[in-house]
């Protein structure tokens, strides 16, 4: 994906992420947008500086970077979501384009799905936005997993 891309993935991806946390809707979800919004797009940023130093697709679009940069939360505590931002744009290029990213520089192979559009396809949008909803609902289903097990649970313990 080009720049908009990543840039309308990660706002996108703020927002959503905004609401799974704090589904109010009211100071706590944007202030929850707020705190995540520059640091994601930052990091959905970062990957392509590999346009202009290393090999593009691969010197930054690898599991080992974007192990780097959640270190920093780790052991500084800073950087905090960015690593959020860098992993969002190995899925959309991973799942939305034609071309894969070399997952586990410096071994050179991409990998990609095989689905996805080229860079330049008008559809580019869509599958962005498209991919930005599905990121959004597979994290509410992880943090909100508990809930349907919780009422299975009672549901079993009822019928015994
Ligand atoms: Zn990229």
């Amino acid at each position: 994906m080009n720049k908009e891309g990543h840039v309308l993935n990660a706002v996108l991806l703020s927002i959503g992420l905004g609401y799974v946390f704090h589904p109010s809707g009211d100071v706590p979800t944007f202030r929850a947008i707020a705190e995540m919004f520059v640091p994601i797009v930052l990091g959905a940023l970062f990957p392509d500086v590999d346009t202009a130093f290393g090999k593009h697709r691969k010197t930054l679009h690898n599991l080992p970077v974007l192990a780097i940069v959640y270190a920093y939360t780790v052991y500084f505590n800073n950087l905090h979501f960015v690593w959020i931002g860098v992993a969002t744009h190995y899925v959309l290029d991973v799942v939305g384009s034609k071309r894969g990213i070399a997952l586990f520089y410096p071994y050179t192979k991409e990998y990609g799905l095989p689905v996805g559009v080229t860079v330049s396809s008008e559809r580019a949008t869509l599958v962005t936005v498209l991919i930005s909803i599905a990121e959004v609902a597979l994290v509410a289903a992880v943090v909100h997993y508990q809930l349907p097990v919780q009422d299975l649970t009672t549901t079993v313990a009822g019928l015994v």
